[in-house]
């Protein structure tokens, strides 16, 4: 295994900058996911770390090694792809034995080696199949065999398990998140889901119109989102943004919004510096930090109830404000709330988030 890291990589196709000055150290048997929204270059980053991308500036390394103008195959790096890259016209020994086949080993080692990956996948009684006999969950299961047949010293993903269904996707996940626990790999892994990268990843990078908005551990991330895109980017119903008037008043920050209620927060050096002369902030509360308010809470918001959906364990209870803006919950409740009631939400000081005009997160 072997640490990665990008120094000020940048990637332009013509004009368009895909990867913007990305600098990124990935530690030896880290896995980190790269994720973001479609087009925000998560994807060019990875072809880059395999060779099949080369920076228009910068340079990548892989353990001590400088591999920027490298080939793929002098790397050794194994990568998964979403569509998963299987040749049809092979059984899925020769598929998974492939690799070993290119660096020339014996047939007798390279199906004992292929036959063993199989059955740590639970795919060994399939050998002899090939690729359309099987299903999609097999293909990927597969796809991975043939990336952990050869030892690499960085394992990529391309979106692995976007073309699984929501059941085989969360098996898949657990498997993966088994086997990296187990291996230690390091490993890069793309995705545009959320909840993936907070259940695989030591580290997320997330990434905004080809530049990474924050490198953090997941519950980091979750807990101290950088920016308002990246609170509205992970969590699921995401936070809750809402623009308000802060100022510094009675010794703590004041905040005011239409239909808000709320006790002057602690104020902090570097806030009171910024709220000097009063400012529209945005406020963050995540769903699962609101609840019905019981009466006599000091942080509420209020408004009409737009919906209620009941999911089993729990309910997502959205109300709207006078101005059209939203607030959703998350909360545990039978009850029947009607719509158009009105409805006040509460939550406690400690959970508030505040960005600042920039949407940069203000520490208070
Ligand atoms: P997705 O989740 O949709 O795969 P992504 O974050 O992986 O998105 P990339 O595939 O890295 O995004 O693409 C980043 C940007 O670069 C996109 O706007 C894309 O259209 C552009 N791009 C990627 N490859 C090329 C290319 N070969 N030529 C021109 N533009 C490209």
């Amino acid at each position: 295994m072997a640490s990665v890291q990008f120094k000020n990589v940048s990637k332009s196709f013509g004009e368009f900058v895909a990867v913007k000055d990305m600098s990124l150290e990935i530690g030896d048997g880290e896995f980190v996911c790269l994720l973001g929204p479609s087009g925000c270059g998560k994807t060019t980053s990875l072809r880059m770390i395999a060779g099949l991308e080369t920076p228009t500036s910068g340079s990548i390394e892989i353990g001590e090694s400088d591999v920027t103008f490298k080939h793929p195959k002098d790397r050794q790096i194994s990568m998964v792809f979403q569509d998963y890259a299987l040749y049809p016209h092979m059984n899925l020994a020769d598929n998974i034995a492939y690799p070993l086949k290119v660096r020339g080993e014996s047939e007798q080692n390279r199906h004992k080696r292929a036959q063993e990956v199989a059955d740590v996948l639970k795919i060994g009684h399939l050998l002899e199949r090939v690729p359309a006999q099987i299903s999609g969950g097999q293909q990927q299961r597969t796809s991975l065999a043939r990336a952990l047949v050869y030892p690499s010293k960085v394992y990529l993903f391309d979106e692995p398990l976007s073309n699984l269904d929501a059941k085989l996707r969360l098996e898949a996940r657990g498997f993966l998140n088994h086997l990296q626990r187990d291996m230690g790999m390091t490993a890069v892994y793309v995705t545009h889901d959320q909840a993936e990268a907070m259940a695989l990843a030591t580290r997320i990078a997330v990434m905004n119109e080809g530049e990474i908005v924050q490198y953090a551990p997941p519950i980091e991330i979750y807990r101290r989102p950088a920016t308002t895109f990246v609170a509205n980017f992970v969590g699921n119903p995401p936070m809750n943004l809402l623009p308000v008037e802060a100022m510094i008043a009675d010794g703590g920050i004041s905040i005011r919004a239409d239909g808000l209620s709320m006790d002057p927060l602690p104020v902090s050096a570097r806030a009171a510096k910024a709220l000097e002369t009063g400012k529209t902030l945005t406020l963050g509360v995540r769903p699962e930090h609101l609840h019905i308010a019981a009466g006599g809470e000091s942080n509420t918001i209020s408004g009409k109830l737009f919906a209620n959906e009941n999911m089993g364990p729990e309910s997502l209870v959205t109300l709207e404000r006078a101005d059209a803006a939203r607030f959703t919950a998350r909360i545990f409740t039978d009850d029947e709330i009607r719509l158009e009631q009105n409805v006040s939400l509460a939550f406690e000081a400690r959970h508030v988030h505040l960005f600042d005009a920039d949407g940069l997160r203000l520490p208070f």
